[in-house]
């Protein structure tokens, strides 16, 4: 199968396996485990934070951010299209007891304009501002990235505020390949950003929380009661460090791939408007004859997977087991369609 559903779906290879093998564990609720403190030391360096800490996904990296950055009765400023939003069962509200003021912006992003306008006065009819969540690459914009000039003067507003900025950063890697930008800056720029392994990185499982040493304190206690606090998770964690030594760079050729289907597409009259290709995600819509079910159904005969996400559009996500063949071989199946 070759499987565009999400960048979730691969699988570790010879070399992953071969570092959990040679993996050295210990109890990491004791923080005894050297690979997971030596994934923690190394994420933490390389966004230039003082800590770091390994969660079992970003779903929880993302949930203990905000439960850190809020008291019950906040309200959380971020895109109506937010993965901490519309896709994490309603967390927010469940593990922080706060609500969400959701900005519909543009794609998934949202401005300093927006956020300014969005923060709640001092009065005692409306909820405390108290954080901005943003997204890089923003999931339902289909993968595309933040101006990084945008997000300095979002950062802005929030230091005039008083509000804490985290990161959703699940797919930031495949944003620092694809733009330049400095993992160090975001450290700066931002109070908390989570990272996800288990996206175009390779692994299984994993995410990392990245903030200062009190941050962090306090985001480890909030995990424990999360239940996320793992025993020999270095088992893990070194998938976590092989695929930041071996996987990253590499992004770059899903890009590619990316933009080579996203060609083969709109070659096609079938395919309607799609959103900027700036990653690993095509969003597109699907016209005339075709409906995204039927298009689905007709990759799935040639062992393509798709995934259709609404009654006009398909979403494609390129990732480490797509090979060159693979994308040639669906180029050629979207070219043979009429
Ligand atoms: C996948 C994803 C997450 C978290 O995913 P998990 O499956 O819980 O690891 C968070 N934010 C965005 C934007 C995502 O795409």
């Amino acid at each position: 199968m070759i499987d565009f559903r999400s960048d979730t779906f691969t699988r570790p290879g010879p070399g992953m396996l071969q570092a959990m093998l040679q993996a050295e564990t210990g109890d990491d609720v004791f923080g005894e485990d050297p690979s997971v403190n030596q994934l923690e030391a190394m994420m933490a360096a390389y966004f230039g934070k003082a800590a770091a800490l390994y969660c079992p996904s970003g779903t929880m990296s993302n949930q203990i951010a905000i439960k850190v950055h809020t008291v019950p009765g906040d309200e959380v400023i971020c895109s109506h299209l937010a993965h901490v939003y519309i896709y994490e069962g309603g967390g927010i509200a469940f593990n922080a007891g706060a609500q969400v003021h959701p900005i519909i912006g543009s794609r998934g992003m949202i401005t300093a304009a927006e956020v300014l306008a969005a923060i709640n006065p001092d009065d005692v009819h409306k909820a405390r501002t108290s954080l901005v969540c943003l997204e890089n690459t923003a999931n339902r914009g289909g993968g595309c990235c933040y101006d990084w000039e945008e997000m300095v003067k979002i950062k802005a507003v929030c230091q005039e505020h008083g509000l804490a900025l985290h990161l959703d950063g699940a797919r930031l890697f495949n944003a620092l390949v694809a733009t330049g930008q400095s993992p160090v800056a975001y450290g700066q720029l931002f109070d908390s950003i989570s990272v996800c392994l288990n996206k175009g990185m390779g692994c299984p499982m994993g995410s990392v929380l990245l903030g200062s040493h009190e941050f962090i304190k306090a985001a480890r206690r909030i995990r424990k009661k999360f239940g996320g606090g793992l025993r020999q998770a270095g088992f893990m964690a070194a998938t976590g460090i092989y695929a930041m030594e071996h996987n990253l760079a590499r992004l770059e050729a899903d890009h590619q791939h990316a933009k080579q289907i996203a060609h083969a597409l709109l070659e096609q009259s079938f395919t309607g408007h799609m959103l900027p290709v700036e990653t690993n995600i095509l969003i597109f819509e699907i016209t005339g004859d075709w409906t995204p079910a039927a298009f689905a159904q007709h990759l799935k005969k040639a062992d393509i997977l798709v995934m259709p996400i609404s009654a006009t559009q398909v979403r494609m996500v390129t990732h480490l087991d797509i090979t060159p063949e693979m994308v040639n071989k669906t180029c050629e199946v979207i070219a043979g369609m009429a």
